[in-house]
């Protein structure tokens, strides 16, 4: 074999185990494997974890931070008219250098695959020119899922359908949409109508924004599962943000997960943004803006987490960190159980595979060998750590490596060394 590596804790729990691999696929998962290779990593009973997905972001913003200036107040309106002053000096060669540099970071923190939603109410397509070429090029070592996204509104924006299509033509993967942006109720449904058509004409999938607004009123959900069935595209579409359900009637809640579910439609939040965004009119309490996870999970729903922003009009943190992401989702949805936890884990990377439809993900015999080992003994403390990735192999090759975390103290009667990871009960 080409890489062994032995002694891995996998997410599922499973201890002890071998994962050898052969060129860019994983041939053996098993205990005490009986082989040789020309590499043999010993991740001492460590955490190796399939990569990190983002069902969720926005490439063509990232890392644009304080242009042409900063977001004073921080709301989403704030945020959507500061990038419209932003696209009239947009280049092709500045949005691609800028996606270059996120998809660095990206790797060093095995995030693999993302679901890039990219405007296209610009009648230039510069992003999409941008995106498309970003795409090809780091096609080798991450996997970039673009999505047509009327930023403007698909029927509020005069050119949105044509450069919707154009998009689409030009290779652009997803159908988007955000039909609450819309001038009206019946717009935003006429919209995803006239969306869910057209992916289903195509073959495509679709990922919205949806509803994201604390108006319980805001139900496009619900016509967008309707739609779903009626188009056929059963697991094949998102509902992103959803964060208006937060704020919905309970009884009104209590129809509509069922019909989430029977549509197949995947959930996607957006804790660290749906947490800074939503709530913005309240004074106390003030409502935490983020969709209803677990009950969303409990009705069978699959639910991914996403980053949406870093260091852009919207968001002016994140390093695309998915443990962060991860680790927000679980506090602003309580999910503090053992249970909870894992599933938060599970959101950022087999349920984000799902959403983005990745068949070859994941650690078994004949999938493409795309892994990562953490400083950590398993998703309960990588979560906790936010830990550190030690090596990031795609492909069956290393692309990206970091030294162990340890801090030396200087204390008397105290170790040379401490290191935060830690064995519940041992010390008892
Ligand atoms: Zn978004």
């Amino acid at each position: 074999m080409d890489l062994i590596l032995r002694n891995a804790r996998l997410p599922d729990g499973q201890q002890g185990v071998d994962i050898g691999i052969r060129g860019d696929r994983i041939v053996a998962v098993q205990p005490a494997l009986d082989a040789t290779a020309t590499e043999v990593i010993d991740v001492a009973g460590r955490l190796v974890s399939p990569p990190f997905v983002d069902a969720h972001f926005h490439m063509d913003a990232t890392l644009s931070l304080g242009l042409p200036r900063l977001n004073e107040s921080g709301t989403l309106l704030e945020g959507i008219a500061l990038w419209g002053e932003l696209k009239p000096d947009l280049t092709v060669e500045a949005i691609a250098k800028r996606a270059m540099a996120y998809c660095d970071m990206a790797v060093a923190q095995g995030l693999l695959s993302i679901r890039s939603h990219v405007d296209v109410c610009d009648d230039r397509l510069l992003a999409v020119d941008a995106l498309l070429d970003v795409k090809q090029r780091v096609a080798p070592y991450l996997d970039l899922q673009l999505v047509a996204f009327p930023q403007d509104g698909l029927l509020r924006s005069p050119t949105a359908k044509r450069n919707l299509v154009r998009a689409l033509d030009a290779g652009v993967d997803v159908v988007g949409g955000i039909p609450h942006f819309e001038r009206t109720m019946a717009d935003g449904a006429e919209s995803i109508r006239w969306l869910c058509e057209l992916a289903a004409e195509r073959g495509l999938r679709v990922d919205m924004h949806c509803d994201e607004s604390d108006d319980p009123l805001s139900r496009h959900i619900e016509t967008l599962a309707a739609e779903t069935v009626r188009t056929g595209l059963q697991g094949r579409v998102t509902g992103s943000h959803l964060t208006s359900m937060h704020s919905m009637d309970n009884y009104y809640v209590s129809k509509l997960l069922p019909l989430i579910a029977e549509a197949g439609v995947h959930a996607i939040a957006n804790p660290l943004i749906n947490i800074t965004l939503q709530g913005r009119h309240d004074t106390y309490p003030k409502r935490r803006g983020m969709t209803r996870v677990p009950e969303l999970m409990d009705a069978g729903v699959n639910v991914a987490f996403g980053h949406d922003c870093v260091m852009d009009p919207w968001y002016g943190m994140g390093s695309g960190d998915m443990l962060e992401v991860a680790s927000m989702g679980l506090h602003v949805a309580q999910m503090t159980s053992a249970t909870g936890v894992q599933r938060a884990f599970d959101a950022v990377t087999v349920n984000a595979a799902r959403v983005l439809g990745l068949d070859d993900y994941g650690i078994a015999p004949g999938r493409r060998a795309d892994l990562v080992v953490l400083q950590a003994a398993d998703p309960f403390e990588a979560i906790r750590l936010k830990a550190t990735r030690l090596a990031v192999i795609r492909s069956g090759k290393v692309i990206a490596s970091t030294p162990e975390k340890q801090t030396a103290l200087r204390l008397p009667g105290r170790p040379d060394h401490v290191s935060l990871e830690f064995t519940p009960g041992s010390l008892a």
